[in-house]
């Protein structure tokens, strides 16, 4: 595990049910192969004091933080000012930023207006990261060992700007952290009955992790897709540790259930 990351949602719109947080969803999966423990996803509004607070918590607690929306032009789009506030400090123009934004609107003949002047403001030393899809650059901010990243709220573009910027940076640090998951599907076993099977199976090592997740009827028809799960510093390593823990699993289910369930890998 390279570390503790935290995801801050900006939006009214998620928290009115508007929008679906696919944003939060897809980073975490993001930083989670990257090696790192994503244990918070925070969602608050598009207010200031709101945000000021979900940052200074997001900068003590996490090694890692990345926000989503609030970063363009309308003036509900306060994400990159409500940062330099939780950090104390005054926000500025960054002339790199500005030139990304002047270039994209004067290609299309229009003007800078204070409204876009106001996407190239950032922390004193914050580097300005490129959007390839829209108009607001991404920002990254280090210091003291914490990184934070503020990306728009647009899918594409927060996806385009963290696999560009983010996602390499994040790889080259820390020791290289290897992924393998297997599925297991049983039939005829309630999930009730499972969770004490799958919680001895966890306890084999605290890199696998076990998850159940019911399809079928817990009743009348039970089917579960177990989905195994675990990190290593090797591939081959992380590879052995799911076999290992999918050999218990089905063991065990044998053990306890014989002939009632009936065992599928995938
Ligand atoms: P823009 O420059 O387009 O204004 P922005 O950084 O200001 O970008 P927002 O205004 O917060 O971003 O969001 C723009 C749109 O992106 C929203 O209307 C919504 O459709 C989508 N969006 C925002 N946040 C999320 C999210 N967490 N998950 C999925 N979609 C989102
Ligand atoms: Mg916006």
């Amino acid at each position: 595990m390279k570390g503790v990351a935290w995801i801050l949602s900006v939006g009214n719109e998620l928290l009115i049910g508007r929008v679906v947080n696919t944003n939060a969803a897809w980073l975490a999966s993001k930083l989670t192969f990257l090696g790192y423990s994503v244990r918070r996803i925070v969602v608050v509004p598009d207010e200031e004091n709101d945000i000021v607070e979900a940052f200074r918590e997001a900068i003590n607690r996490a090694d890692v933080v990345i926000s989503t929306g609030g970063l363009g032009p309308t003036p509900d789009d306060i994400t990159n000012l409500a940062f330099c506030k939780a950090l104390g400090v005054e926000a500025v123009v960054n002339d790199v930023a500005l030139k990304m934004v002047r270039e994209k609107y004067e290609a299309r003949g229009y003007a800078l207006t204070p409204e876009r002047i106001k996407m190239a403001m950032m922390p004193p030393g914050a580097t300005p990261l490129p959007n390839p899809v829209g108009t607001a650059p991404g920002i990254l901010y280090e210091s003291g060992g914490k990184l934070v990243v503020l990306l728009p709220g647009v899918p594409k573009e927060m996806e385009a700007i963290f696999e560009n910027h983010v996602e390499p940076l994040l790889k080259s640090r820390g020791p290289p952290v290897y992924f393998s998951e297997r599925e297991v599907v049983v039939r005829g076993v309630p999930e009730a009955d499972i969770a004490p099977v799958i919680r001895e199976v966890m306890r084999l090592d605290k890199r696998v992790y076990v998850k159940s997740h019911p399809r079928g009827f817990e009743v009348n028809a039970p089917l579960l897709h177990i989905h195994i799960y675990a990190s290593a510093g090797s591939k081959e390593e992380a590879e052995a540790l799911v076999s290992k823990a999918s050999d218990r699993l089905i063991e065990l289910i044998k053990l306890k259930y014989g002939d009632r369930a009936s065992i599928s890998t995938g």
